[in-house]
C-alpha cells in the first residue's frame, strides 16, 4: 500500500495482523507520533542549531527517516532486515531524497558512530536499544515504547523484567507507563554519566513517546537520578503520594482510609514535558500533516499540564463517591476557587491534575 504522510509518499506492506506477520512493520495509528516528530525536530534544531544528523535506528519502512531527510536532516536509516533495507532505499528514491541506508543491527551502528539525534522506534520495548542509543547520541534521543501493558503494570512480571522497576495497575495507567519508561531511561543514561531529561512526552493506550535531551557529566547525571522515586497508592480510596529516592519509604497505611498502600517505582517523578518546548513545537506543525489539528490540541494540553506525578479521573472519583459527574470546567474551577492548582491532562477527557489530595478534592468539589 502507498501511504502519504507529510511531504512524502512511502510504500508499506499491508499489515495483516499488527506486528505479527512476515511483513516489515508499519503502524498507521502512529501518524500523530510521526507528525509530532517532524515538528519536534524542527523546534529542536532552533534550540540546538548544531544538530544536523538523524538516525532512524529501527527503520522498517523508513518512513521516519524519509520524513527527516525531506526536512533537511542528514539522515541515516538502519535496519537488520534485508527486506526493510530494500524498502527504505525504494522509499528514499520514490521521494527523490538522499540518505544513508545501513543493513546492520542498530546496536552495532550506535556503538560505532555518534549522531546528533537518534530515534528508537521499535515494535515493543525500546530497552534492548537503550544503552547503545545513549552511547551513540550527542543531543536528543527520541523513544517510542509500544509495550504499554508491561509498562503500566497490566503485565506485571514483564514490566518488572524489562524496566527493573515495579509498575502498578492504577487508574492513571498511561501515566504510570510514561514514568516507568522515563525512570528506566534516566537510569540507563546515568550509567554513562548522562542526564536524560524529557522535553516532550505523550501517551495513548497504544504507545508512549518521549524526546530526551542529553546533558553530560557525573553531577548532572546525579541530579537526574535524584528526580526518581516512588508513588504510594491506595486502591480503595484512590489516595496517593510520592517521595524521592531509590529506596521506598511508604507510609504504614493509607492516611485517608487506613488500608494497605501499593508502592510503584522507582519511576520519574518530575516534569515529563518542558512547557516552553511544547509551545515551541506547535508553530512547526504544517498543513501537509494529516494530524496537525490533533497535534496542536495535544501540545496545548501538554504545555498546561501540571507536573504532579499522577492524575485523577473525575468520573472514577465521582462514581466512588456516589455522586454525579459535572463538567470538567466547573469541576476544575471549584478546585481553583478552593485555592488549589488544577489542570486538564492529555491522558483523557475526564482526567485532571491537582495539588489537592483526594479528601480535599472531595470537599472542594461537593455540590
Ligand atoms: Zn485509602
Amino acid at each position: 500500500m502507498r501511504v502519504e504522510e507529510g511531504q512524502v509518499t512511502v510504500e508499506a506492506p499491508e499489515q495483516a495482523d499488527a506486528g505479527k506477520g512476515e511483513n516489515v512493520f508499519f503502524n498507521p495509528v502512529q501518524e500523530l507520533n510521526r507528525d509530532l516528530t517532524v515538528a519536534a525536530l524542527r523546534a529542536y534544531r532552533e534550540r540546538e542549531p548544531r544538530a544536523e544528523s538523524y538516525l532512524d535506528a529501527t527503520a522498517a519502512t523508513g518512513v521516519r527517516g524519509v520524513r527527516a531527510a525531506a526536512d533537511g536532516w542528514q539522515a541515516t536509516l538502519c535496519d537488520v532486515d534485508p527486506e526493510a533495507v530494500d524498502l527504505c532505499e525504494r522509499n528514499l528514491e520514490r521521494n527523490g531524497l538522499a540518505a544513508e541506508v545501513r543493513h546492520e543491527d542498530a546496536n552495532v551502528t550506535m556503538h560505532r558512530d555518534a549522531f546528533d539525534v537518534v530515534d528508537v522506534d521499535p515494535f515493543g520495548t525500546p530497552i534492548p536499544f537503550a544503552d547503545a542509543a545513549f552511547r551513540g547520541t550527542r543531543d536528543l534521543v527520541c523513544v517510542t515504547a509500544t509495550d504499554t501493558a508491561p509498562l503500566c503494570g497490566a503485565h506485571f512480571e514483564s514490566g518488572v523484567r524489562s524496566y527493573s522497576a515495579v509498575p502498578r495497575n492504577t487508574e492513571y495507567h498511561a501515566e504510570m507507563g510514561v514514568r516507568i519508561l522515563l525512570g528506566a531511561m534516566a537510569r540507563t543514561a546515568a550509567r554513562y554519566d548522562l542526564a536524560a531529561r524529557p522535553l516532550l512526552t505523550h501517551a495513548t493506550k497504544h504507545y508512549v513517546r518521549t524526546y530526551l535531551e542529553l546533558d553530560r557529566g557525573a553531577g548532572v547525571a546525579n541530579d537526574a537520578i535524584d528526580e526518581l522515586g516512588h508513588v504510594y497508592h491506595c486502591q480503595h480510596c484512590l489516595w496517593r503520594d510520592s517521595d524521592r529516592g531509590l529506596l521506598a519509604d511508604a507510609p504504614e497505611a493509607c492516611p485517608n482510609c487506613g488500608r494497605h498502600l501499593q508502592t510503584a517505582g522507582p519511576l520519574w517523578l518530575t516534569r515529563t514535558c518542558e512547557p516552553d518546548f511544547a509551545e515551541a513545537v506547535e508553530p512547526h506543525l504544517s498543513e501537509d500533516m494529516g494530524t496537525a489539528a490533533e497535534a496542536a490540541n495535544l501540545l496545548g494540553t501538554l504545555a498546561a499540564e501540571l507536573p504532579t506525578p499522577t492524575h485523577y479521573d473525575q468520573h472514577r472519583l465521582c462514581k466512588r463517591w456516589g455522586r454525579g459527574a459535572s463538567s470538567m470546567d466547573d469541576f476544575l474551577e471549584k478546585l481553583r476557587a478552593a485555592g488549589f492548582e488544577a489542570s486538564r491532562t492529555h491522558y483523557g477527557g475526564t482526567t485532571f491534575k491537582t495539588d489537592a489530595d483526594v479528601a480535599a478534592i472531595r470537599d472542594a468539589t461537593a455540590e
